[in-house]
Formats: structure tokens, sequence, C-alpha cells
């Protein structure tokens, strides 16, 4: 009946009696704050799982938004951030830090002899080789078009410059494993490093794509240390480029 003094086997057995009414009263409320709180229990429970499955959406989410759908590496827009967190870690640590910049060569050509699909799956297989080959602790993205980035902390730009020539190399692959002619797939690679090239983010990344340019002005599918830039390399306004873009690095030439 859900309160006891109205049923008769109580009134009979209890009585008029005040005291023990307050007693049972006592009880039944007692009954009925357990009952609320297990109610409570259950329902923060609810919550709990409902707040962890929206922090994993949300992580979800934000991975999504820093991913580049098409080759899955980490997108530009993660890799500026991710950049700028290495080089502040390498400065306060005083450790070294290089960064390859890598464009492939003649892509447009790839894309109008053989479709822009078919220029997908090289951008799809070029991701995979990436993923593959940088050990933990690198970093890779997608920088724009064709266009990658490795970060490699606490790697000397010796330790780089061989990555880079280990990763040229192995563009054959990609060309075997998307079914193109042997040569149909190179690259060209930058490296610029820390504290060597540059002294922040900006500059490293200058230093990395000055570099680059100069690989793909070499004749492409090589390996360009910004560094090793000879002046006889250098054609009219590179100076002026390099030295712009190097502001505070510590150059010497
Ligand atoms: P270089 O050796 O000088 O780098 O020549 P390139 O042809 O690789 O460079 P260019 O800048 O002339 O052309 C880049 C091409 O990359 C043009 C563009 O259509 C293509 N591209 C950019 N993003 C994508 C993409 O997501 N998919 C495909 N299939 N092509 C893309
Ligand atoms: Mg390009
Ligand atoms: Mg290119």
């Amino acid at each position: 009946l859900a309160n006891c003094s109205e049923c008769s086997v109580y009134r009979q057995t209890v009585g008029q009696n005040p005291i023990n009414e307050i007693g049972e009263n006592f009880n039944s409320l007692m009954l009925a704050v357990r009952e609320k709180e297990e109610l409570l229990a259950t329902a923060n429970d609810e919550l709990k799982d409902q707040y962890a499955e929206l922090e994993i959406l949300h992580k979800q989410a934000r991975e999504m938004a820093d991913t580049d759908l098409l080759t899955g590496l980490w997108n530009h827009v993660h890799f500026q951030h991710h950049l700028r967190w290495e080089v502040d870690r390498a400065c306060r640590q005083h450790k070294p830090l290089s960064l390859i910049m890598l464009d492939l060569d003649h892509f447009k050509t790839i894309n109008d002899r053989f479709g822009h699909q078919k220029g997908d799956e090289v951008l799809r297989c070029v991701g995979k080789l990436l993923r593959n080959k940088i050990s933990e602790g690198g970093y890779t993205a997608r920088y724009g078009g064709e266009e990658f980035m490795v970060v490699l902390p606490e790697t000397t730009s010796g330790e780089a410059m061989i990555t880079a020539d280990r990763l040229r190399s192995l563009m054959k692959e990609v060309a075997h494993e998307v079914e193109l002619p042997e040569n149909a797939v190179s690259a060209s690679f930058g490296v610029g490093d820390l504290p060597d090239c540059a002294s922040d983010a900006d500059s490293l990344i200058s230093a990395a794509d000055t570099a680059l340019l100069f690989a793909k002005r070499c004749g492409r599918d090589r390996v360009v240390y910004f560094r090793d830039l000879s002046g006889a390399e250098l054609e009219d306004g590179d100076v002026e480029r390099l030295y712009s873009r190097l502001e505070g690095a510590s150059l010497q030439t």
C-alpha cells in the first residue's frame, strides 16, 4: 500500500502507538532513500559510460580533422603544430632535430599519362611507405598535393640524409606496387636540421624547402642537404631568398 499506516494488519498490530508508528515511518523512509540511491548509482554509471563514449568520439573527430583522408598521414595543419612542438622540445633539451621534405617528380605527368585515380593510388602508396618505414619517434605528414614531410627528433642531418636516401630508393617499390613502369615514380628530397640550418620551425621548413628546390634543379631523384648548397649552385636571387628565410639561423658558408 506504499504507506504502512494504511494497512489494516498494521493498524491492528501497531495500533495507536505513536512511537511504533514513527519507527515504521522512519524505516519506510530509509527504504525509499536506499531505492533512490540505487537509482542514482545506476544513472551515474550510465552517465560515466556516455561520457567515455563521447570522449572516444571527440578523439576520433579530432584525429579525422588532423588526418589527410587520401593517405592517412597527418595533414598540413597538424604538421605545423607538431613541428613547432618538436622544435620547442629540441631547443629546450639541446637536441638535434631534422626535417625531410619530399616532392614526387613529374607527378603531373603520371596523372596525365595514367589518370588521376592512378595518381591517387601512388599518393596512398607513398603514404603507406612513409608510415611503415619511418621508425617510432619519427613523424610523417602530407604537406600538400604531392609533397610530404618527415620530422626526425634527436636525429642529426647525417642520419636524416641516410633515411631520405633509403626512402628515395624505395620509390621504385611504389611503382611496382601500383603497377606502373619501373622508373615512373621518383621523388626529390630536401633536408634541413636544427640547430645547424635553422633556429625555429619556419626557418627549418624554409631550409628543407630550399634544399628540395635544388634537388629538383640538379636533376630530381636525389637528396640535398641545405648546408651542402654551394655558391656555384645558386642562381640570381637565391642567396637573398636563402638568407631572408633563414634569419637567425647559424648558417656559415
Ligand atoms: P616536379 O617534378 O617539378 O615536382 O613536377 P610535378 O609535375 O610533380 O609538379 P607540379 O607542381 O607541376 O604538379 C603537381 C601535380 O600534382 C599537379 C596536381 O594535379 C597533382 N596533384 C595534387 N594533389 C593531387 C591529388 O590529391 N591527387 C592527384 N591524383 N593528383 C594531385
Ligand atoms: Mg609539388
Ligand atoms: Mg612534384
